[in-house]
This record gives C-alpha cells, structure tokens and sequence, in this order.
C-alpha cells in the first residue's frame, strides 16, 4: 500500500468533477480526479451527448420539410447511428486528458472509496487530502421494486443511448425527461415505442401546456403514450418483455427501457467510515460543504439537488472557489434551474410554472403567447406548434419564470435565465429591443401581452 498526498481529492471524473479539478488545477493546487469508468462521466457517454446525437436529424428532418425548396429524402438508421458513435468518441474517453493534464491534474483510474477523514483509498494506494474531498460520483437509472423487473434485463440509460440498432419495439417505464426523450429518438429510427407513464401526464414538472403539445408531437410520430398507466410486473415471454399494469391492457416490447428517476452513486464509497449514510446524496448547503465535515463536498448529481450537467458544471466552479477560499453561495438551484427537454418540439424552462410559484405562495400571473408567430418564425419553425410563458410577479416587478415550447427553443432560453436570475426589473427588460426579423422577437409579444 502506498499513500500519496495532494491538496484535493476529486472522485468521480463527470461534468461536475472534471470542472472542479480543473479549475483547481489551473489555480495551481494539487489535484487527483479519481475515476473507476471514463473520463467525462455519464454525460458524455451514456447521457446527454448520444440522446442529442439520436434526436436531431430527425429534428432536422422536420425543419427542412417545412422550408419549400429543399429535396431530402429521409433517415439512414445506420448513419445516424454511426454519429451517434462518432460524438461518444466511441467509448474511448483519450480525448478527455488534454485538458486535464494542461491544468497538472493527476488522474488515478480506479474506484474510489472513502476510508476516513480525508482518505480515499483506491485500490492499493491510499490519497490523502490535505484540504477537500470532493464527491462527483453521479448517478444511474433508479430501479424501482417491480416484481419480475431486475430478472427481465430492462435497459438503462446506457443500453438506450449506446444500442447498435434500434430494437423493433420498445416498451419505456417512465415519461419524464429521459422517457420522452428517448422516445422520440428511437421512435424516429423505426422503433415502434409504448410510453408508459403513472402520473395524469409526461413530463409532470413543466407547464402543462407543455406535457400536451410534447405528447402531441410524439402520438403524431407514432409513440403510444399512455398515462396513468402504473406497472405492477414484468416478465420475459420468448423473446419479448411484458409490462403488467394496475389497469388495462398489458405493454410489450422486444426491450423494456426504466426511466423512472436516478439513484445517486454513493452506495460502496465508504460515507460510513466518516459518519454518513451511504446510498443517500450527499446533503450539502448552498455552500456545497457537508454540515458534518468542513473538508467533504459534493458536486454535481451526486448531491441531488438538481441533476442536470451544467448545474453540476456550475456547482464545480463554486466549489473550486470554495476551497480556494472565496465565500459561495448557490444562486440557482434545484428545480428551478435552467433546464431543456430535447424533444421536437422542445421545452425550454428556467424558474417557476404558473403551479409551483402559486404553490410556493407567491402572487403572480402568466402570459402566453404563440412561440411560433413572430415574422422571424417564417424562416425558422414555420408554423410549428407550441405555446410560450412568462410567469410574472407584479409586486417585485419581475420574471420569476418562463417556459418555451417549439422547434429550437433552448438556444433563446439563456435570456430568460438572464432576467430571471438576475431578477431584471421588467420596465427595463421592454428596452432590451430584440432584432428584426428574429425570433426574439417573442420576447416583445410577451412583454406586451404583459401590458408593457
Ligand atoms: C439519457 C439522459 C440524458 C440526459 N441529458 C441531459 C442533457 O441534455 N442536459 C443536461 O444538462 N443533463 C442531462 N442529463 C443529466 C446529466 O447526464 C447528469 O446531470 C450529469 O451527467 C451529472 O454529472 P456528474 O458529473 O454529477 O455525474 P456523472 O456524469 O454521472 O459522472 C460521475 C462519474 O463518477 C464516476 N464514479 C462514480 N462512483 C465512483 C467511484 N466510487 N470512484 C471513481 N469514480 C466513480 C462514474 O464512473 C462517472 O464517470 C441526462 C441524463 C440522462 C440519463
């Protein structure tokens, strides 16, 4: 056994991990960024990047067909794949360390495993931190306690992202962000797709008007959606799965797909030996610092606040200037964090629904208007659906939410996190001119549907 002393220990090398190693590194600070799978986490691999590699030709598709003049002739299965492949840089995470070893970060390949105050074991070395730990181990598909279910095999996220072809049917559990996603994604390749979801609607969360026109989109595409649709069993008969449900008929599919939620990765990383229950996130504050240990933080989804990569991304910058000794705190957080489901049309949301500011006692009142009636839209989205939002608080005078739903929204959702979490005043924001012919200019219809 041999122990090596560095200033921090980061453990688990995802978007969160790799942001605050690096920007620990480049301040000069000794780091070692332990990872047991790949460098750049579940994001790059299994997550985010591959879902938008299978969901945007078919995006694209869609566009060109609404822009008269253009002659496209469909989806090649095969090459869209053969992308998807190529932006996972096929599982081979080399391209990662550049930027890791430009910042003097040493990365020790291994699992990680608290041993103490301080110290991570991994294999046979011993690190010792001599300032922070730092937890950005992630997370998996939570599997939930469905008799028959872990004896059927279902897909994960990762089966479901890195498949080497589409499965002639598939069968989601689950119609949250990752469920409709991924719907739509095989759906588009072929795959004939049954989405079951237990809640009176898909993505539960946003707008409701939003949970309408995504479904819409995908009953359009061929998806079966079926709410309140609780499963109660699984079995493999042949070669097909069966989903057994509290009502109705039974669902089947050549693949079953569990997308009912995440269980963060802190089971077996030792939080019993200082103290804390393993299995559970890592409570930390808004200062990303455990209650419990001045020198324990946790970053990313790992702390479960809000399981999204640039909110881990963000959580690591803070954190790095944490221990750099700057005093943080979160200033987005949680559900109300920026966020993007990458459907067609997409949702783009940061801040409040209409329901969760009423829920959380605030006075406030909504503005719809359609995302697609701007002059800029006869370009760009051409008479696509979908409905936009801004949740408005007349007391403070500000935008305490927004919500767009259409084609290529979440590029214009950073000027909504803008007035939102910078809380501009909302008589400023009716001099903020948007350009002509844009389709910014949704921003001025909204405002003047708010009276301004
Ligand atoms: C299908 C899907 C699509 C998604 N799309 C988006 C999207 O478009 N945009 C978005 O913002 N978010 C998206 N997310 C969420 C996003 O993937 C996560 O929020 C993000 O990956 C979290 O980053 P992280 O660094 O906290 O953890 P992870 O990316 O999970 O990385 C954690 C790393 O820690 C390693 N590790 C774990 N335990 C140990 C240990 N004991 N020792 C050593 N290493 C360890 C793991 O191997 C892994 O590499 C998506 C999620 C899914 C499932």
């Amino acid at each position: 056994m041999a122990e090596r002393s560095f200033d921090v220990v980061v453990i688990g090398a995802g978007p969160a991990g790799e942001v605050a190693a690096g920007r620990l590194g480049e301040a000069g600070i000794e780091v070692a960024l332990v990872e047991q799978h790949l460098i750049g986490g579940e994001c790059s691999y299994y997550a985010c990047m591959p879902s938008k590699a299978l969901l945007r030709p078919a995006e694209l598709l869609a566009e060109t067909r609404r822009v008269p003049g253009l002659r496209v002739d469909g989806l090649d299965a095969a090459a869209v794949l053969a992308r998807r492949d190529e932006v996972i840089h096929d599982l081979d995470d080399s391209s990662q360390l550049p930027w890791l070893e430009q910042r003097g970060v040493t990365v020790v390949r291994g699992n990680g495993r608290l041993e103490g105050e301080r110290r991570v074991r991994v294999g046979d070395d011993v690190l010792v931190a001599g300032q922070a730990v730092v937890v950005a181990t992630g997370s998996g598909p939570a599997m939930p306690p469905i008799p028959g279910l872990a004896a059927a095999r279902p897909w994960g996220n990762r089966e479901a992202t890195t498949a080497k072809k589409p499965p002639e049917s598939l069968v989601i559990l689950g119609g949250g962000v990752v469920g409709v996603e991924l719907a739509q994604a095989w759906s588009s390749l072929g795959t004939r797709v049954v989405l079951l979801e237990g809640a009176p609607r898909v993505i539960v969360r946003e707008e409701p008007f939003a949970s309408a026109e995504v479904t819409a989109a995908l009953v359009g595409a061929g998806v079966e959606v079926r709410t309140e649709s609780r499963a109660v069993g699984v079995l493999r008969e042949g070669d097909e799965v069966v989903v057994q449900l509290e009502d109705g008929p039974s669902a089947r599919g050549a693949e079953l797909l569990v997308a009912v939620g995440r269980r963060v990765n802190t089971d077996g990383l030792g939080l019993e030996t200082v103290g804390l229950e393993p299995g559970k996130p890592v409570e930390v504050g808004s200062n990303l610092r455990s209650p419990r240990h001045e020198w324990l933080y946790a970053i990313g989804d790992a702390n479960g606040r809000a399981l999204l990569t640039h909110m881990g991304k963000y959580q690591g910058r803070l954190a790095a200037d944490a221990i750099l000794g700057k005093d943080i705190s979160l200033r987005s957080d949680g559900a109300l964090s920026p966020r993007v489901i990458f459907t067609d049309p997409q949702v783009a949301a940061v801040g409040h629904t209409l329901g969760s500011a009423e829920a959380a006692g605030m006075v406030v009142r909504a503005v719809d208007v359609a995302t697609s009636g701007t002059a800029g839209a006869s370009f760009v989205g051409r008479n696509t659906p979908g409905t936009s939002r801004l949740v408005l608080d007349d007391v403070r005078g500000v935008i305490v939410g927004a919500t767009f739903v259409g084609f290529e929204v979440a590029e214009m959702l950073h000027a909504a996190t803008v007035a939102v979490v910078g809380e501009v005043p909302l008589e400023r924001l009716a001099h903020a001119v948007p350009t002509f012919p844009t389709r910014s200019e949704l921003w001025l219809q909204l405002l003047e549907a708010a009276g301004l």
